[in-house]
This record gives C-alpha cells, structure tokens and sequence, in this order.
C-alpha cells in the first residue's frame, strides 16, 4: 500500500463494531471485564486504550515499522527512551538539534549518571572519534534543528551496532512521509507528533516507533508505567492530521523551495539552509536517503537590528515556536527553541543573534513572499 492510502485509512480503515469511519473517541478511564479472568483485551486506559492502539499502529506502518509508541509529546517520548538505559552509559548527539532535547539530558540525565557527547553527526569522522567503550546510542536528528545539517543514517547506524549500541533518528523534520530511518538501519524513531504529523498548530504529541521486540517489550512497559501516554482526543486529532499529511508534507516543500531561493536573493540575506539547495554539503546524501528536503528554511539576515523589525513587521507569517502545521511561523531560535543550548555551543553550530527559522505553512505561497518581502523592506 503506497503511504498516501496508508495515511488516509490507517491500519484499521473503520471500526468494526459501529462501521464508524472516523476511529471513536474512546474516552474511558477503565474497561469492564465480563467475569474473573476474562477481558476485551483493554483494562486501563495508561496501559492501552483503543483510539491510541490505532494511532501507534498506524505510525508503525508509516515508520516501515512493528510497533508504535504514542506520548503526552514528543519530549515525553523521549524520556521515556532515555530509560532504556542505565547509568553510567554514555550517548553521541547530535550537537544541533531541538534545544528542549538538550535541556533534558545535560539538565535531567546528566545528574543522574548519563553521559552526552555533542558532535556534529553530519561528520562521520567526529561521530567515530566520539564513541567510547560504554557509548550504547547514537542520537541523531537529521535534518538537524535549525542549521538543517543532514547525517547518514546508514553509516551511522552501521557504526553503533558495530559498536553494540543503538541509532536513535528523531525524524520530525521530514515526517515518515519524507523519510524512514529505520529501513536504512535506525533502531527506534521518534516524533514530536505535535510538528508535521498532527499538523495544524493545535495539540501536542509524540511519538516513538521501533522494529524489534526485544525494544518494544521494555518501551512499553516503561511507557505504561511512567504514564505520559497521549489522551485519546489528542490521539484523535494525530490520526486525523496524518490524513493530510502527504499532501501537507508536498505543499510545505514546494513552498519552501520558492521561500529559499527568493531568500537566497535577499539583500538583506546573508545564506540560506536549506537541504533542497543543490550547493547544501549534503545534498547528494538527502537524495539517497530522503524522499524530500520538507518544509523548513533557516537564514542569517545580514545584520541583527533587522531581527526584531522583521518579526514586528510580519502579519501573516506568524512570530511563535514550533513547526509543521499549516500555519507558517517565523522562530527566532536563540530565544526560542534553542534559548537552553549554552551559548558556546550554540555558536560552535551556527546558532547566532541573526538566524531565523521558517516553517512554511500551507499557504498561498505568492502571500507568504508578498508577507516576507514588506516586513523585509522595512527593516
Ligand atoms: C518540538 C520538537 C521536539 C519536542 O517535541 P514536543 O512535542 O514539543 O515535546 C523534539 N524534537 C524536535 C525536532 C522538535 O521539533
């Protein structure tokens, strides 16, 4: 089945004992058992819960996948990753990458015995020179946040299992409909479901899918018993992103490869990123291992003045965090979504007082330059 059908019907096309196209709501708590020893396969909703089987298995179908884990969010999700692991263990990750990820290990794990290198994964040679004898993951998010580095997913993954150790792919920026690392031979995947996947700007998820057993067993008991599961509405509204999800995934990008290149002419533009760009270092990569380059643009204005009149002067681009719905948001990721990463890390990647990030929306996309255009010419 191609992914498009797969998105619109799911791994169960209508419920089977109302017919209803639409999965159900189940909005329960706790399920009732008919006698002792007997049950309809559903106790306690933090354990599993009907509305949310579908989605992870839906996700495990689109992720080329066994098994879907679904998460409160996606920094849910990966702390329940984390757990995986025991102290002592030692993790390579990628060093640009979602600000709130790095909060969470250098500010929550590190107390507690795990150890990060943070390297820049689009250099094998670095990746290598960081593994240690107790490295037992590789963490990598490609294209990275927000200097849309790409780093092979094959060649990584073949060196940590080398190594006996996991990849771990955050994969929200090209959404599965872009990309599946784990055919390329990634262990688990994550998602903030809350970016491409639910898509409109209007609940938080996350997500985590694997192929082996072995993984899934301890992941799912960890999921139930620390309980950051995704409620069943929030459930409902992944699953009814994922609908639109291709067609989502194909607009974002073809209006972002008009935004990037009428950027790249800016006078009031220093560079661009963008993975699309036949110049990106890893261009050629993206082709071999991605379907798409996606929908996100990050650029260094010239000068730093301009940041807050750009973002005061845009009226349709809104100025907010996150990414991937249909709404284009303008971030400013040294404040925003990168505000916990040190500042000497932040410089080392790239993240400075003039980069701004672009999540192209929907949109017409003659409106979203039109926007960019006299919010830049009043800078
Ligand atoms: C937003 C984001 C996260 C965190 O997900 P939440 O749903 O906000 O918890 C993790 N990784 C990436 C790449 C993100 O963009």
């Amino acid at each position: 089945m191609q992914v498009e059908t797969l998105c619109v019907h799911g791994a169960t096309p209508f419920d089977k004992t109302t017919g209803a196209i639409s999965v159900p709501i189940y909005q329960s708590a706790t399920f009732h058992h008919p006698e002792l020893g007997q049950s309809t396969g559903f106790d306690y909703s933090r354990c599993e819960n009907p509305t949310r089987n579908e989605l992870e298995q839906t996700l495990a179908m689109l992720e080329q996948g066994n098994y879907g884990l679904a998460f409160a969010t996606g920094m849910g999700a990966i702390s329940a990753l984390i757990k995986l692991f025991k102290p002592g263990d030692h993790f390579v990750v990628s060093s640009d990458l979602y600000g709130g990820t790095y909060r969470l290990f250098n500010d929550f794990y590190v107390p507690y015995g795990f150890a990060f290198s943070w390297v820049d994964t689009s250099d094998f040679a670095l990746v290598s020179a960081a593994l240690r004898p107790e490295t037992r993951a590789l963490f990598i998010e490609t294209p990275s946040n927000p200097m849309m580095n790409v780093s092979d997913i094959a060649r990584c993954a073949a060196l940590i299992h080398e190594h006996g150790g996991l990849l771990i792919v955050d994969n929200t920026f090209l959404s599965p409909y872009f990309q599946n690392p784990l055919p390329l031979g990634a262990d688990i995947v994550i998602h903030s479901g809350t970016k491409y996947l639910a898509g409109h700007n209007d609940t938080l998820s996350g997500v985590l899918v694997a192929s082996n057993r072995e993984l899934e067993e301890p992941l799912r008991t960890i999921q139930r018993s620390e309980g950051a599961t995704l409620s069943p509405f929030d459930t409902w509204l992944t699953l009814r992103g994922i609908k639109t999800l291709p067609l989502r995934m194909e607009r974002c990008q073809d209006n972002a490869q008009r935004i990037a290149a009428y950027l790249a002419k800016h006078p009031r533009v220093e560079r661009v990123f963008y993975p699309g760009f036949t110049d990106h270092p890893q261009y050629a990569l993206s082709c071999v291992q991605a379907r798409g380059f996606g929908g996100m643009v990050s650029f260094y204005l010239k000068d730093a003045n301009h940041v807050p009149l750009l973002l005061k002067n845009l009226s349709l681009i809104l100025f907010a965090e996150s990414l991937g719905g249909v709404e284009s948001l303008m971030t400013y990721p040294l404040v925003q979504t990168h505000s916990a990463i040190p500042p000497e890390m932040r410089a080392a990647s790239g993240v400075n007082e003039r980069l701004m990030r672009l999540s192209v929306g929907i949109e017409h996309c003659d409106d979203l330059i039109a926007d960019l255009d006299q919010a830049l010419s009043l800078c």
